[in-house]
């Protein structure tokens, strides 16, 4: 050991070694030298110190826990057993690239960010946003993809297990004559679908008034009630093309996954599944749909409608209808219990819908 380096003994710091060829670690010391942006390195069991040129490595500033390091080429690594970098290792004086600037000044910004709790109050923030974003987007993207992917017969069983639970709780047999019930499938099958799935069933609806409702296996329910509202088919049929908008858009299979996705999501976070037990029966069986499936079953009716060239005052003229009828019927607390509701409390308000519809053309 020279004179030169003694002299600067005095401002050596602890550190670890790592020599980029094996994980082994390797205590010492390190100290500058007099050469500018020179330092020493003296490692134990090594008689020889090493020299090493500041510019030629990477001050990593302290992130977190993890204490600074100066990197080199061949992953050669200084690392300090200190969390604070001495005065003589703070880079004043050497050159340096551009870029090694703004990596140093970008690890300095997080370092930053860590130790702060403005900063960590953002991030906070920042992480809420994202978790909003992937429930409000993110599931209901992935319960799309995967909803048509699945086999359109999914959810045959609930179809009819709901059909059942409705039919034993609140609707009756239909009183329609049977000419006019193969009237209306006739038509059905004309104007909107002539899919042979797609099948319409007639019952009165009790407290579900004038009524249409897709169940989660592709079949639509029409009350009696809706069928001597409407002033003329065409108003029937624009429900129905709303009802079968639902149908093709899979919103019954879309919103199912939707519901586990958030169950399993809310068990996930707080192992918590009482929060489960308050489903509506409206809400297992699907009578209820969200805003966003409602405007597209409205969107698919449009574009029906204007494909068939049917006159579009039809739809709106049918949701008036229904709204002065409908409203005030159910109020009863057993159908509120339920979640079982007339066609307008399901639906998003009438003059939205209406605006929405003749907004498109
Ligand atoms: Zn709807």
């Amino acid at each position: 050991m020279d004179s030169k380096q003694h002299r600067h003994l005095k401002q050596a710091i602890a550190i670890r070694f790592f020599d980029g060829q094996t994980s082994r670690e390797r205590q010492g010391r390190m100290y500058p030298s007099d050469d500018s942006g020179m330092v020493w390195v003296d490692l134990e069991g090594d008689s020889d110190a090493l020299s090493f040129r500041l510019k030629d490595g990477l001050i990593r500033a302290a992130i977190g826990q993890t204490p600074p390091m100066i990197e080199f080429a061949h992953d050669v690594c200084i690392e300090l057993l200190q969390m604070d970098l001495p005065d003589w290792l703070t880079p004043t004086d050497w050159t340096e690239s551009r870029l090694a600037w703004l990596k140093r000044m970008w690890l300095g910004r997080i370092w930053r960010w860590e130790s702060s709790p403005r900063w960590i109050l953002v991030s906070v923030v920042v992480t809420i946003i994202f978790a909003v974003l992937v429930l409000q987007y993110g599931i209901p993207l992935i319960a799309k993809q995967t909803a048509y992917a699945l086999p359109e017969h999914t959810l045959d069983d609930l179809g009819v297990s709901t059909l059942a639970t409705l039919d034993h709780d609140t609707l009756k047999h239909s009183e329609l004559p049977i000419a006019r019930r193969i009237e209306i499938r006739e038509e059905y099958k004309h104007w909107i679908s002539a899919n042979p799935e797609r099948e319409i069933i007639f019952r009165q609806g009790g407290e579900l008034g004038p009524n249409a409702f897709a169940l989660p296996d592709g079949r639509i329910v029409v009350t009696d009630e809706l069928v001597n509202l409407v002033a003329n088919d065409y108003e029937l049929l624009a429900v129905l093309a709303h009802e079968t908008g639902h149908i093709e858009r899979r919103h019954a299979l879309r919103q199912s996954i939707t519901n586990d996705s958030l169950k399993a999501l809310i068990i996930a976070v707080t192992g918590n599944t009482t929060s489960l037990l308050n489903e509506t029966p409206a809400q297992l069986v699907g009578l209820t749909y969200s805003r966003e499936f409602e405007r597209e079953a409205d969107d698919y009716a449009y574009e029906l409608m204007v494909q068939k060239e049917l006159p579009l005052h039809y739809f709106s003229d049918i949701l008036l209808r229904l709204e002065t009828v409908g409203g005030g019927e159910n109020d009863g607390n057993d159908s509120l219990k339920n979640g079982l509701k007339n066609y307008i409390s399901t639906h998003p308000p009438t003059s939205e819908r209406i605006a929405r519809f003749e907004g498109h053309s």
